[in-house]
C-alpha cells in the first residue's frame, strides 16, 4: 500500500471561489500534496484535469462537482460527486435519483458538510444535509474546514480573529457528524469518511480591512484525506485517476489534520490467523484478531468499537488490542496544538466479522 495525500472539495471562479485551477495546482505543489479534487458548485468543468508540473514538483488535479438543488431555500443537501464522468447537476432536486444516477455511472457520492450551522452575523444559512432517507451513497465528509468555522463565527469580531488566525479554527469533526456516521455504519452500511477543505480563497472586505481569507495554501496544510493506493502513482493521468478513485471507493483512507504536525505514516491494521487487512477492509474474528495502531508522533488515542470507546491510551505512538469480538473498529487520535486539545487523525473502520 502506498500513502498519498489528497485535498478535496474546493471551489474556483467557475463557482464561488476566487482562484483558477492553475492557482490551485500551484498552491498544491507548494504544500507538497499528491492529489487535489476540485468540486465547483453544479458544474463539471472540462479540460483541466491532469498532471500539473513545476520543476521537480507535480500534482494530479482531478475534477468532480458539488451538487445541490438551487431552487431550495435555504440551499441544503450538498453532495460531492467524483468520477461520474458527466455533469449530474440537473438531478439535484431528487437526491435519491441523483445518487442512483451516480452509482449507475460507476461514480461516487459523498454527503458534503452533513452539519453546517447558520452564522447569522455573516448572513449565512444552515445548509446541513437533511435528506437522511437516501441510501446508496459512498460516504460522508466527516470533517469540513468551513462548516467547522461557522460554529465559531458568533460575531463580526470572531470573523476578523479567525481571518487572521485560521490556525485556531480546527478542533475536529463536529460531534453530531461523528454520531451520525457511527449510526449509519451500525445499521450495516459501508460509509466512507473523508475530510474536505471547502476552500474558496474568499476575498473579504470589512471596513478598512480587505484580504484573501483562508487561501488555498492554508487549507492544503490543514484537513486532508490520506489514501492508500494499491500501486504507487505513475505520473499518467488515467492510471492514477483509477488508483485514487479505487482507494476512495474502498474506504482505504483516513482524515488527517496536518497543521499541528504531518499525519503521514499513520497505520491501522488488523492481523488474523491468515489475513492482514487495513482500513475499509473486512476480517474474520475466528481465531482472534490483533488490531495494530501506529502513530507518526506521540498523541492520545482511542479505539472505538460500534460507536463506543473501547480503549484509550495517553501519549504513545504504538498500540495493540487483541479481540475475538466482531464489530466495527475505528481509531481517533488527539493531540495538543496552540494550547488546546485538537483532533489529529480519524480512521475509516476495519470490519471484524
Ligand atoms: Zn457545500
Ligand atoms: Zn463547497
Amino acid at each position: 500500500m502506498h500513502e498519498i495525500v489528497v485535498n478535496l472539495h474546493m471551489h474556483t471562479r467557475f463557482s464561488d471561489g476566487s482562484g483558477t485551477h492553475k492557482d490551485i495546482a500551484q498552491a498544491a505543489m507548494q504544500t507538497g500534496l499528491d492529489v487535489v479534487i476540485v468540486t465547483d458548485h453544479n458544474v463539471l468543468v472540462q479540460g483541466v484535469e491532469g498532471y500539473y508540473r513545476s520543476g521537480p514538483s507535480r500534482v494530479l488535479l482531478l475534477v468532480g462537482q458539488e451538487v445541490h438543488d438551487q431552487a431550495l431555500k435555504p440551499q441544503k443537501n450538498h453532495l460531492l460527486v467524483f468520477n461520474a464522468n458527466r455533469d449530474v447537476a440537473s438531478y439535484a432536486p431528487d437526491p435519491q435519483h441523483l445518487i442512483n444516477v451516480i452509482r449507475e455511472a460507476d461514480g461516487m457520492s459523498f454527503i458534503a458538510h452533513p452539519r453546517d450551522p447558520e452564522a447569522p452575523a455573516f448572513g449565512e444559512d444552515d445548509i446541513s444535509w437533511e435528506r437522511w432517507d437516501v441510501t446508496g451513497f459512498t460516504g460522508l465528509e466527516l470533517w469540513n474546514g468551513l462548516s467547522e468555522l461557522k460554529v465559531y463565527l458568533k460575531s463580526k469580531l470572531h470573523g476578523i480573529f479567525y481571518a487572521f488566525f485560521p490556525q485556531f479554527i480546527g478542533h475536529g469533526p463536529l460531534p453530531e457528524v461523528l454520531l451520525k456516521w457511527d449510526e449509519l455504519t451500525l445499521d450495516g452500511k459501508r460509509i466512507v469518511a473523508i475530510g474536505g477543505s471547502d476552500a474558496h480563497a474568499m476575498y473579504m472586505s470589512l471596513g478598512p480591512i480587505s484580504r484573501t481569507i483562508y487561501p488555498y495554501e492554508f487549507h492544503f496544510k490543514a484537513v486532508n484525506t490520506h489514501l492508500f493506493t494499491s500501486e504507487p502513482l505513475t505520473g499518467d493521468t488515467a492510471t492514477d485517476r483509477r488508483l485514487v478513485y479505487e482507494a476512495f471507493k474502498n474506504g482505504r483512507c483516513f482524515v488527517g489534520y496536518d497543521l499541528p504536525a504531518s499525519t503521514k505514516g499513520f497505520h491501522f491494521r488488523a492481523q488474523g490467523s491468515s489475513e492482514d487487512v487495513t482500513m475499509g477492509e473486512e476480517i474474520s474474528a475466528k481465531g482472534g484478531v490483533t488490531l495494530q495502531i501506529r502513530l507518526p508522533g506521540l498523541a492520545d488515542c482511542r479505539l472505538i468499537k460500534d460507536g463506543k470507546i473501547l480503549k484509550q491510551w495517553k501519549r504513545g505512538d504504538n498500540f495493540a488490542h487483541i479481540t475475538t469480538e466482531p464489530g466495527i473498529y475505528r481509531v481517533e487520535v488527539y493531540r495538543r496544538y496552540l494550547g488546546r486539545k485538537v483532533g489529529w487523525i480519524f480512521s475509516n473502520p476495519i470490519y471484524v466479522r
